[in-house]
């Protein structure tokens, strides 16, 4: 489905990204990733480069080096969180995840364009969350991040679509990464998937499945969207 495609992958060396750069190589891509740190093992198959988007110089290095050999496939996938009450985040904080979350994601399609629009096809995923929908205490800087990455993307589909490059949020729920049971234990999983409709967690399969499609030359139409994969959770 996707021999001769060439995809970018941030943040492919752990969790949700991983399994999408493993499925889009699986689906014939020739697939890069990036990850933060020299020692972070790329998916097999998988090109790794190292770069921290906290560090402004160093993503707009990297932006302009992925522009002079864009992917045909962009997946914004690279994302942090700060949880802190809103009286109290520090404001470092604040800018840290806008920087990571929504100024990376920024400049990459930025840097893709070009190529994408000449070819006359590309593809962008940007990861949000169900907190880019809805959002709840502690939450302010990851929602201000989330909600801001879906309306550049809403922006970025209104302006290219008809260059055959379609781009679209998707937006996770509870899935089941190493980090959810770390953080939540098992006790925390329990209360949480009595408030989702579909009663679990979402996979990182589900994810990465949904993600590859819309990636993909059998998305046709589907454009400037924000999809949530939770299991009905924000729709209650
Ligand atoms: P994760 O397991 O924490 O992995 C994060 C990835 O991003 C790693 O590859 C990491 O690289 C990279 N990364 C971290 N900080 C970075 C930085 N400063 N600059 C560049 N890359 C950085 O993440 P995840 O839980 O799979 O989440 C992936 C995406 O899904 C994020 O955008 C997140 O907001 C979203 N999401 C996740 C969930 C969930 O339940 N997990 C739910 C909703 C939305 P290294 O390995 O080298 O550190």
């Amino acid at each position: 489905m996707l021999n001769g495609k060439r995809a970018l992958v941030t943040g492919g060396t752990r969790g949700i990204g991983r399994r999408i750069a493993e499925l889009l190589v699986e689906k014939g891509a020739q697939v890069t990733v990036t990850g933060t740190r020299p020692e972070s093992v790329a998916p097999t198959g998988c090109a790794l480069q190292v770069v921290d988007f906290a560090d402004r110089d160093a993503l707009l290095a990297f932006a302009a080096r992925t522009g002079e050999n864009a992917p045909d496939i962009l997946v914004n996938n690279a994302g942090i969180n700060r949880v802190a009450p809103f009286a109290t985040l520090p404001i470092e904080d604040f800018e840290l995840v806008q920087r990571v979350n929504v100024l990376a994601p920024f400049a990459l399609c930025q840097a893709v364009l070009p190529a994408m629009t000449a070819q006359g096809w590309g593809r962008i995923v940007n990861i949000s969350s169900i907190w880019g929908k809805i959002s709840k205490e502690h939450r302010a800087a990851y929602s201000t991040s989330k909600f801001g990455l879906d309306g550049m993307t809403a922006a970025l589909a209104a302006e290219v679509a008809a260059q055959g490059v379609l781009a679209n949020c998707v937006a996770p729920g509870f899935i089941d990464t190493e980090l959810t049971r770390t953080v939540l234990g098992t006790a925390g999983i329990a209360e949480l998937t009595a408030k989702v409709p579909a009663r679990r967690l979402g996979t990182v399969d589900e994810v990465a499945a949904f993600v590859v499609w819309l990636a993909s030359p059998e998305n046709t139409f589907i454009s400037g969207q924000n999809i949530a994969i939770d299991g009905g959770f924000t729709r209650v």
